[in-house]
């Protein structure tokens, strides 16, 4: 199937959270490492081996506690560690994509901004593919004025670094004060060289500096998204980030057919 829906967060404990996802017929679900990176190798490797037995597609959340263009170079070292420890559980969970928020502008320029997280991709990607993990680095495209991430600065780092990226529509839609252009998005995304696509979505709140806060993902939001992703054939994973993602997901997953 073309398009495949589940939430963020497998849910505790995680074998049970899976059965859970299984049972409901969603497809795929985002691990959460948002506050902390809460396994070590085995226990990835034996969900990861549970999902695969199940038909559920990983991803992983990086902490959120990673900003790369900090102006401390111990902020800096310790964001990459940050990402490069979630992508060593990410070869072990068998997730392909790293899902991160690669930090704020502070006092840089955009293009300052763009060149540091460039090279930090670029640093990180030496020791992915020295360590042979099967995994992609995947920044998201970030909801607040003041954060990296606009979805033309990520097609850039994509094609600049082989970089996947994670389209979050909600905040798109807070980013730009809930003008969302979906003809635009999808032509983007189209131009992607990397299979499945990645996004998340959600209801959202906004306000003159972007996303405030998450919400219960609106019906007509969802019937909308569908509508786009159906219409350009993606084949793509679909992570609901709402305050109740599964529900979410499940109401997402049975408007799909
Ligand atoms: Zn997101």
């Amino acid at each position: 199937m073309p398009i495949i829906v589940g939430p963020a967060g497998l849910g505790s404990p995680a074998v049970k959270g899976l059965d859970k996802i299984k049972k409901a017929g969603l497809k795929c679900a985002e691990v959460e490492f948002t506050h902390s990176i809460y396994m070590n190798n085995k226990m990835a490797n034996e969900i990861g081996q549970h999902a695969e037995k199940l038909g559920i597609k990983l991803s992983i959340h990086c902490p959120y506690y990673i900003n790369l263009c900090s102006s401390k170079k111990s902020v800096r070292k310790s964001s990459k560690k940050r990402i490069l420890d979630s992508a060593e559980r990410g070869h072990y969970l068998n997730a392909k994509y790293i899902v991160f928020h690669s930090g704020y502008y502070g006092n840089l320029k955009k293009e300052q901004a763009y060149k540091i997280v460039k090279d930090a991709v670029l640093e990180m990607n030496k020791v992915i593919k020295k360590n042979k993990w099967k995994v992609m680095l995947c920044p998201e495209t970030t909801g607040k004025v003041s954060q990296f991430g606009d979805l033309d600065e990520l097609y850039k780092l994509h094609r600049q670094t082989r970089c996947a990226v994670c389209v979050d529509f909600a905040h798109m839609r807070a980013k730009y004060k809930g003008k969302i252009d979906y003809k635009h998005i999808c032509g983007i995304m189209k131009k992607f060289k990397f299979s499945p696509l990645h996004a998340h979505f959600s209801g959202i709140t906004w306000g003159p500096k972007g996303e405030k806060s998450h919400k219960i993902t609106p019906i007509n939001e969802i019937k909308e998204l569908l509508k786009w992703l159906k219409k350009y054939k993606f084949n793509i994973s679909l992570i609901n980030e709402s305050p109740n993602p599964f529900g979410d997901a499940v109401k997402t997953s049975r408007l799909l057919h």
